[in-house]
């Protein structure tokens, strides 16, 4: 038995993966959406692919639609050697900080930590208790997005407010991305062929969602992302930084809580400077002269730099610069702003291996660079599948 399914839930939609622990290949893929709609939907990836609409009233229904799925593809669940299943959990709180075996109390605690993660936790909740149900006779496996964050100082993970109402509150700065952070970080290690406890890399993740780590030996020591995944850069559709004066502003003019949280996590970021939150269309926009595209852009950038300075001198210099996610991986014209004029510091890009297309970890800075930028894909499931199978072949 050497498979690991990994599950990505969310409260209306079940991603999975089916894992070879050994070598991280992905076997089958699917993604069952729309639960709780009247009509629901399952595309599911074996050696082909298929699509099917259905109703999917809840996440038990969820996992029986993919259960019948694998085997409409004449793979049936019993048949492919499932060794444990790998759940993504967004907020692990203060007390995960390693893979953890979900048992009832684990299970209850991460419904407790929804407190911190409405958004994500209870969707979580949903799907392992349906996962654990149906199947029963494997270990389940909590990978959190905070644990790898848990290694950050006092001094990065405490916000300047009262200590009793932050400690009532639970108030702290948790960070996200984690399972991408660790993976990319220690990838990037691997493709320089040095120990990763000799690095210090600032990863920058940058997709819908973004967030920038500085990693000091593979130990994170700061993020962007703090009590919620809103703080830190300029996001698809999330705000990023803002001064919470703004906020005590817009309360005061009759925001209620409900509409601020959805002015700064729904119609912020690139959608709320540029209007829409695909970069692609954006970078197309910019290029094409529209202003508010280019000012998104430009805030954008500026933001990574802002935390690109602060990592660096917080892990006391770089030796390499990390890009991963849908637009760090994929957009060479961002990759070249971020690093633009950075030459005082040893950094100097290599145009032409900038702009060579993606795929595989690449070195994307000069021969003479001193500090060594790459893109590194990201592959969380493989990472949560590696956890996974760890904790349980232990
Ligand atoms: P998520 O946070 O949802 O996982 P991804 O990492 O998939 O996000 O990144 C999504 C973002 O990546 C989108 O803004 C998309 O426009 C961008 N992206 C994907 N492919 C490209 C590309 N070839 N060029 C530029 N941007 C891209």
């Amino acid at each position: 038995m050497s498979n690991v399914l990994v599950v990505n839930a969310g409260s209306s939609s079940i991603k999975y993966q089916l894992i070879a622990a050994g070598t991280g290949a992905r076997l089958a893929s699917g993604l069952v959406e729309r639960i709780g709609d009247p009509v629901g939907r399952i595309v599911h990836q074996g050696i082909e692919r298929s699509e099917r609409e259905l109703a999917v009233p809840d996440h038990t229904a969820g996992f029986a639609a993919m259960v019948a799925e694998f085997e409409r593809h004449g793979t049936p669940v019993d048949s492919l050697d499932i060794a444990a299943l790998g759940h993504r959990v967004v907020q692990g709180g203060g007390e995960f900080i390693a893979p953890t075996l979900l048992d009832d109390y684990v299970t209850e605690r991460i419904n407790q930590l929804s407190e911190l993660a409405p958004l994500h936790n209870p969707g979580h909740y949903q799907a392992i208790i349906a996962a654990r149900a149906l199947f029963a006779t494997v270990p389940h496996v909590a990978v959190f997005d905070t644990a790898f964050h848990q290694s950050m100082p006092p001094s990065a993970y405490t916000y300047a407010i009262d200590t009793e109402v932050a400690a009532e509150y639970g108030i702290r700065r948790y960070g996200f991305h984690g399972v991408s952070h660790q993976v990319v970080s220690r990838r990037a290690a691997e493709f320089l062929g040095r120990p990763l406890e000799s690095l210090r890399q600032v990863v920058l993740h940058l997709g819908n969602g973004a967030s920038a780590c500085a990693v000091d030996g593979g130990r994170s020591v700061d993020t962007s992302m703090g009590l919620t995944p809103l703080e830190g850069l300029v996001m698809g559709t999330r705000s990023g930084d803002i001064d919470p004066g703004a906020m005590l502003h817009l309360l005061r003019a009759g925001y209620s809580p409900e509409q601020l949280d959805e002015l700064l996590n729904q119609r912020s970021g690139l959608l709320g400077v540029a209007r829409t939150n695909d970069f692609r269309d954006v970078r197309a926009a910019a290029d094409a002269g529209d202003p508010a595209a280019r000012l998104a852009i430009d805030i954008a950038v500026h933001r990574i730099r802002h935390y690109l300075g602060a990592y660096l001198v917080t892990l006391g210099g770089g030796d390499a610069i990390v890009f991963t996610a849908g637009v760090g991986e994929n957009n060479a014209a961002l990759r070249a702003e971020v690093c633009a004029g950075l030459e005082w510091f040893g950094v100097q890009l290599d145009p032409e291996r900038n702009e060579a297309p993606a795929g595989a970890a690449r070195r994307i800075s000069a021969d003479s660079s001193r500090v060594e930028v790459l893109v590194v894909p990201t592959d969380e499931e493989a990472e949560i599948a590696r956890q996974t199978w760890e904790l349980v072949a232990a």
